[in-house]
């Protein structure tokens, strides 16, 4: 299943064939029991305590099970964004080599699926049309990239962030960063053998610039100069999908304060397609925001933005797309204006109320530094 419906009844299929012992043994591979789980975690129609919940009620999770723990960096990363804001754009300290060793642009062949390499082309591939790629490939993307190719780990991210359905800032700053070796102890490298090990035939890569020791990949990534392409002619490359700032579809219209007029607001908007509590569902108004200045800075693929609209449009007929100071104009005559925050947006709304999620981790006040140490520090909230 690599396609994903941006409904309820899709998540809690994805939810109910969740299998956490063949998880733990299996998760590394491309073919294993990964669960999918993450563009429904990222657009907030689950929760991290939802999932974990439903998953504990069939199969008795242990706080230490792989399963957790994996839930618990998606968690972890969000600790480091509450921290440290917009510093997770900058390489929280230098790599192997300093920023300027790295270019701030991806390469054509890249971006067209034509290295030449399996197990980047194909990876490549898979993000344009499915919108996911199992993470051990990510990690193969982002290390080919920042070790090999000397591209600065921000420009990979932010071309990333746009074409993954679960995009989100958190996870994908901190995973690149956690690949490139500027937020972890070690960089992260991987040869020709490493794809073998775990994806299927058509990944694998021998003869390919990537079938090396990791000697010698060590002794490249800690080089300032790219490797050297090799010639490559025969590949047809695919197009990039374009990347759009707003919603191209015309489902959404400018907001129109009339709506609002003295009713009980419940919003949803692209981080929390959820249901909205029943009271709004049945005596207020629903209302679908995408606020321009949440995306100036991080536009998306139509196969994103279809995610998001279709799944808007399972809460409400109504949805807005506007400046934050249109649609907060707009709401300004409501009875009562609710919502479930998220980071990713630019905005705070005055007055409105935040319903807050059930979080699955305990909160932990203090920055850690590392994820052994918030591990240590946290744990399941009961
Ligand atoms: C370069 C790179 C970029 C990434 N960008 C994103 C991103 O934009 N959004 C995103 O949600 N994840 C990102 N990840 C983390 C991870 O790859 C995905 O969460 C995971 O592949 C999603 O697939 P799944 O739901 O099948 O994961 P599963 O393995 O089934 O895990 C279940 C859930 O646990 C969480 N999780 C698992 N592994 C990780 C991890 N390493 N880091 C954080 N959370 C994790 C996710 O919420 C995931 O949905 C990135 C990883 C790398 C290496």
């Amino acid at each position: 299943m690599n396609t994903f419906e941006p409904t309820l009844q899709a998540a809690n299929a994805r939810l109910a064939a969740v299998q956490p012992a063949a998880y733990a043994r299996t998760r590394n591979a491309l073919d294993g029991a990964v669960t999918r789980l993450s563009p429904y975690l990222t657009h907030g129609l689950l929760s991290l305590r939802e999932v974990f919940d439903a998953v504990n009620a069939r199969h008795p999770l242990d706080a230490q099970h792989k399963f957790v723990f994996e839930l618990g960096w998606r968690a972890y990363y969000r600790h480091v964004w509450a921290h440290l804001g917009d510093g997770i754009h900058q390489s929280i300290h230098t790599g192997l080599l300093p920023d300027d060793a790295y270019q701030p642009h991806m390469p054509a062949d890249v971006l067209e699926a034509r290295t030449g390499i399996p197990a980047i082309d194909t990876a490549v591939r898979e993000l344009y049309e499915t919108g996911y790629v199992h993470n051990h490939a990510r990690m193969w993307l982002a290390s080919y990239l920042v070790h090999l190719r000397k591209v600065h780990w921000h420009a990979g991210a932010q071309w990333m962030l746009g074409h993954l359905l679960d995009g989100d800032v958190a996870s994908n700053n901190l995973s690149w960063q956690w690949v490139a070796g500027t937020s972890s102890t070690k960089p992260y490298l991987f040869n020709a053998d490493n794809v073998a090990k775990y994806a299927p035939v058509p990944w694998h890569s021998p003869g390919t610039l990537i079938d090396t020791s990791y000697e010698e990949m060590d002794r490249i990534a800690r080089s300032a100069a790219p490797i050297q392409q090799r010639k490559v002619s025969a590949l047809e490359g695919i197009q990039q999908p374009a990347l759009h700032a707003s919603p191209p579809d015309t489902a959404w219209s400018v907001p129109d304060g009339s709506l609002a007029l003295g009713r009980d607001v419940w919003l949803v908007h692209p981080w929390s397609l959820g249901s909205a509590p029943q009271a709004f569902a049945e005596r207020g108004v629903v209302i679908g925001v995408c606020i321009a200045e949440s995306h100036a800075q991080m536009p998306w693929s139509v196969q994103r933005w279809h995610f998001v609209t279709q799944g808007m449009q399972q809460r409400t007929p109504h949805l807005w797309r506007g400046s934050a100071l249109q649609i907060t104009e707009s709401l300004a005559t409501a009875r009562s204006v609710s919502w479930r925050s998220d980071p990713h947006l630019a905005i705070t709304l005055q007055g409105a109320q935040v319903q807050l999620e059930t979080p699955l981790f305990k909160a932990v006040e203090t920055y850690c530094p590392s994820f052994a140490q918030w591990w240590r520090r946290t744990q399941i909230s009961g």
